[in-house]
């Protein structure tokens, strides 16, 4: 397999450091240095939030340890997540598609294992797959909300979606949920991508709540203030999408 060959002398990680990455990187590859993990991720996904540009140049070596390496699939998806956070994000996810697509097959190999760190991985699995603000903002659906402008009045409603009822409402400081309406589901046979995608992914794990929470996501919600009946998924894409990255 050919990996991506790195000149290391201008990438910048989460420390302001140049250099040290690659140390780093090689004494993982040699299993001799427990404690390189831990600096691994300060340098590459700072917080598992803030990925440098040395993450991006990382991904290649990670992707050569992930299959037989629990730690470094795992800081890969993270760093995955992260490509909507750093300004050359996507450019710099572009220079590795192979090793991108060799981690989504063993993300997607692992989620049929059904692991106790499904919901996780169901992320790092979407983030990907490009849904990055899918990756971010989808829950395991037992008390998720999602806050959201009303395309016709645009009225702010929130979705909820979880053990306390499936509906759309008016948030009220004092009374809570208000004016509430249930959600109308997707067909399963109705289903749009990546809700298609990502429902059968769920079914195929034995994940019904996940399964389930998607058709409710994917499906139509009627605003309380103006009745209007509008499509939830693409709502919530408008607002979390900019409009370059939107997807038709
Ligand atoms: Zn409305």
């Amino acid at each position: 397999m050919t990996v991506t060959v790195t000149d290391w002398t201008s990438v910048i990680d989460a420390q302001g450091a140049v250099g040290r990455v690659p140390v780093l990187l090689d004494q993982v590859e040699r299993g001799d240095a427990p404690d390189a993990w831990e600096e691994l991720w300060d340098r590459l996904c700072l917080h598992g939030d803030t990925v440098s540009a040395a993450g991006f140049a990382a991904l290649p070596r990670l992707a050569v340890l992930a299959p037989t390496c629990a730690q470094a699939l795992e800081l890969a998806g993270a760093i995955v997540r992260g490509t909507l956070r750093h300004p050359d994000g996507e450019a710099l996810l572009a220079r590795c598609p192979n090793e991108i697509a060799r981690l989504r097959g063993l993300v997607d190999l692992k989620l049929r294992t059904r692991p106790a760190d499904y919901h996780r991985l169901f992320g790092d699995l979407l983030a990907l797959a490009g849904q990055y603000h899918w990756s971010a903002s989808l829950g395991d659906f037992t008390d998720d909300f999602y806050p959201l402008s009303c395309p016709h009045c645009e009225a702010e409603v929130t979705i909820a979606v979880g053990d306390y009822g499936c509906y759309s409402a008016v948030r009220d400081w004092d009374r809570g949920d208000i004016e509430r309406r249930a959600l109308q589901p997707a067909r399963v046979e109705e289903l749009g991508e990546p809700g298609r995608w990502m429902h059968a992914t769920a079914v195929r794990d034995g994940q019904q709540r996940l399964a389930d929470g998607i058709t409710c996501i994917f499906g139509s919600a009627e605003c309380p203030v103006c009745a209007g009946v509008f499509n939830i998924a693409e709502a919530h894409t408008d607002a979390n999408l900019p409009p370059a990255l939107e997807t038709h």
